[in-house]
């Protein structure tokens, strides 16, 4: 699959909120010292939140995006509250400079395989390495820096504590970020982007009052969020096509008004596919289809109801609303040519049905293979009062349209 440019969207709410939340912090200006040290705790109680969801949900990433956070909390709080002229707070500081885009690096380039295993364990060695060696790594820079060079001073225009290169680091990791964002299309790349963004933020304007309360538990928030949130998609969707999936789905039904439409669609001959082509060219297609019915217009919402069958809701739709829209997606679907790209691991047996022509699945030209829906469609009535009795309904169209040669649109 290519970029998904819609992913991008995930980061919408998450940037408003610790934008918000940077811009709020004044309000902590209020409080007491001893409310301030109370509130002091809520990073470590998010985080603690997050490291149990992220064992619930068996995802390391999460795990260690929760523990760095805070991890890196407490040296700030613990170790940077006093002033960058002290030799060992600059040191620390610069290492933390350092650390922090690097295990975000780090965490985005790490596969997710679970805790409790091998691939766990080295992702945590590796990030608790990367951690302790940073204050090494940071020397290393030093030297490697041409003589005289500035970018590792600290302060290197107004308003920003940060050194250069740190900047280059966070924003070369941002960048990475936001490119497997667009392929991942996953909230764990929107959380370690968050985290990123509030270190950012935390280091750069380390001057800020309560710059480090604030902004930390901000990303605290967000990661909770994103693990939520990949959970319900974990729930929810499925996962060869992406598409919201049976369970849904009821959740859907049992939320709809007196008027609704709904359509039952059904990839043709698609057995005769599978048997022609192999499981995994199926598997594409069904990917592919699956694309196309995701982006059907009129207000539809699309499922995989299982195997090689979909279904659009339409709340508060009749009949003739939906006809339009669901036409464009059975000709989007014909008319796509999908290209092999294995040619030779096709067990392909010129067998007699695959010459017939006609609507049925088949090979257009060499390399090239193509399929077609057929569409049921019913709506809401005094005969068809239940979601189920509308399915039924849909379902009988969607058999009427196969009746009628396929590639069709029954209502
Ligand atoms: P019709 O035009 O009447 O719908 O014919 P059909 O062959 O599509 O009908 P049928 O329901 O008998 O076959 C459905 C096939 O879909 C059976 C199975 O091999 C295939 N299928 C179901 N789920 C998947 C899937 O997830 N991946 C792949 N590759 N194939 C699937
Ligand atoms: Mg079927
Ligand atoms: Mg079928």
């Amino acid at each position: 699959m290519g970029p998904q440019p819609r992913a991008l969207l995930r980061l919408v709410l998450p940037a408003l909120f610790m934008g918000l939340v940077g811009y709020g912090r004044g309000l902590l200006d209020y409080y007491s010292d001893d409310q301030l040290e109370l509130l002091g705790y809520t990073p470590y109680l998010l985080a603690a939140v997050g490291v149990v969801l992220a064992y619930q949900f068996n995802r390391s990433r999460f795990m260690l995006l929760a523990l760095f956070t805070a991890g890196s909390f407490w040296v700030i709080r613990d170790q940077l509250q006093v002033s960058l002229t002290d030799k060992a707070a600059l040191e620390v500081y610069l290492a933390t400079c350092l650390a922090w885009p690097l295990a975000m690096l780090l965490l985005l380039l790490l596969p997710e395989r679970g805790i409790v295993n091998r691939w766990g364990f080295v992702s945590a060695v590796a990030l608790g390495v990367l951690a302790l060696a940073a204050p090494r790594i940071v020397q290393l820079v030093s030297t490697l820096l041409p003589a005289g060079s500035d970018w590792l001073a600290i302060w290197p225009r107004e308003g920003l504590v940060m050194p250069k290169f740190m900047v280059a680091l966070f924003g070369a990791t941002a960048l990475v970020g936001v490119l497997l964002l667009l392929w991942r299309d996953d909230e764990t790349e929107v959380a370690i982007l968050s985290t990123l963004w509030a270190g950012g933020a935390v280091l750069g304007g380390l001057h800020l009052a309560n710059i480090s309360l604030s902004m930390i538990s901000a990303a605290g928030l967000v990661q909770l969020s994103s693990i939520l949130r990949s959970s319900y998609a974990m729930a929810y969707r499925d996962e060869l096509t992406g598409l919201l999936g049976r369970r849904a789905l009821n959740e859907r039904l049992k939320g709809l008004g007196p008027r609704f439409s709904l359509a039952m669609l059904d990839v043709d001959h698609f057995k005769k596919f599978n048997d022609t082509h192999g499981h995994d060219v199926g598997d594409e297609v069904l990917k592919m289809v699956a694309s196309r019915i995701s982006r059907v217009g009129g207000g539809g919402t699309a499922f995989r109801y299982g195997g090689e069958e979909f279904c659009v809701v339409f709340p508060r739709k009749n009949i003739e609303q939906c006809v339009d829209a669901l036409e464009s997606i059975r000709e989007a679907v014909a008319d796509y040519r999908m290209t092999l790209r294995d040619k030779g691991q096709r067990p392909v047996k010129s067998k007699e049905g695959e010459r017939k022509r006609g609507t049925m699945a088949t090979r257009i030209k060499r390399g090239t293979v193509a399929v077609t829906i057929s569409l049921g469609l019913a709506e809401r009535s005094e005969e068809l009062l239940t979601p189920e009795e509308v399915i039924k309904a849909a379902d009988k169209q969607l058999y009427r349209a196969k009746q009628a040669g396929r590639n069709k649109l029954c209502y």
